[in-house]
């Protein structure tokens, strides 16, 4: 029985040894690959600058000389250069999450959440949105991190509007024992169950930027910030009715 139990434990302990083996290696290969998506979206920045820069020139210089389509030519070429000059920002500031760049200090998240409202004044004036603000407390976090993770979410929340009604949207929290739970809920077109887990995930969109405009990087900052937080996110939605959009930060950071 004693032989039994001593093969059972070092079964365990080659177990865990292994797994602590993958889990090094993984975080390894992601710290890679973030480094790698930091350098590639840096490295991009200037030879498309180029690109644009030189395609205004065109424009600029030999537009009395070109036909409606190579006029046309040149705005889709632009255009291109446009977006993915969003995208690599996009992935600069996913790649920057979590690097410990900021300082954890003591946040008043009404005034914070306001601070994100006033930026988005004009999104909110054009679509005659209300918004509601519940309970938010004081926390001590890492404050831009948290700005951003706001800022998205409401931004979503406003984007993803209805064409139907009205768009409300109400922000409060709940404290729970160890952590406090933060819900942004909208009365806006929702996600089908099939989705909740995927638009999480970096690149993918449930739409096409005929219809609405994006990179598909927002929700996977958000997951990230929050992931580094140490909480967790989440949505819960009825599909053409609206979604909530829950994360946890704990009381201790
Ligand atoms: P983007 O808005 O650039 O597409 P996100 O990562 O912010 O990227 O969102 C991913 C997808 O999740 C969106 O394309 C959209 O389909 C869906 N989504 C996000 N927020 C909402 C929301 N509040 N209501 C409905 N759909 C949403």
């Amino acid at each position: 029985n004693i032989t039994e139990i001593k093969q059972k434990e070092e079964a365990l302990e080659l177990l865990n040894r292994e797994l602590k083996k993958h889990t090094e290696e993984l975080a390894l290969s992601n710290k890679e690959l973030e480094q790698f998506a930091y350098i590639a979206s840096h490295d991009l920045q200037e030879p498309l600058r180029m690109v644009t820069s030189f395609l205004t020139q065109l424009k600029k210089k030999y537009s009395d000389q070109l036909d409606e389509k190579a006029q046309q030519y040149i705005y889709f070429a632009h255009d291109g250069a446009t977006r993915m000059r969003q995208i690599i920002l996009d992935l600069l500031e996913y790649s920057r999450v979590g690097r410990g760049e900021y300082q954890v200090v003591e946040v008043n998240t009404k005034d914070l959440v306001s601070e994100v409202l006033m930026l988005q004044k004009r999104c909110i004036e054009t679509q005659n949105a209300e918004i509601k603000l519940g309970k938010l407390p004081d926390l001590k976090v890492e404050e831009l991190p948290l700005k951003q993770l706001f800022s998205n979410l409401i931004g979503n929340a406003l984007k993803y509007h209805s064409k139907d009604r009205r768009p409300v949207i109400e922000i409060s929290a709940e404290e729970k024992d160890v952590y406090w739970e933060f819900k942004i809920s909208d009365n806006g077109i929702g996600i089908e169950e099939e989705f909740k887990e995927k638009i999480f995930v970096i690149f993918q969109r449930l739409h096409h930027r005929d219809e609405y405009e994006g990179t598909g990087i927002g929700l996977a900052i958000c997951k990230k910030i929050v992931d580094h937080f140490g909480g967790e996110i989440w949505v819960e939605s009825a599909y053409g009715k609206g979604s909530s959009f829950y994360f946890t930060i704990p009381k201790q950071f």
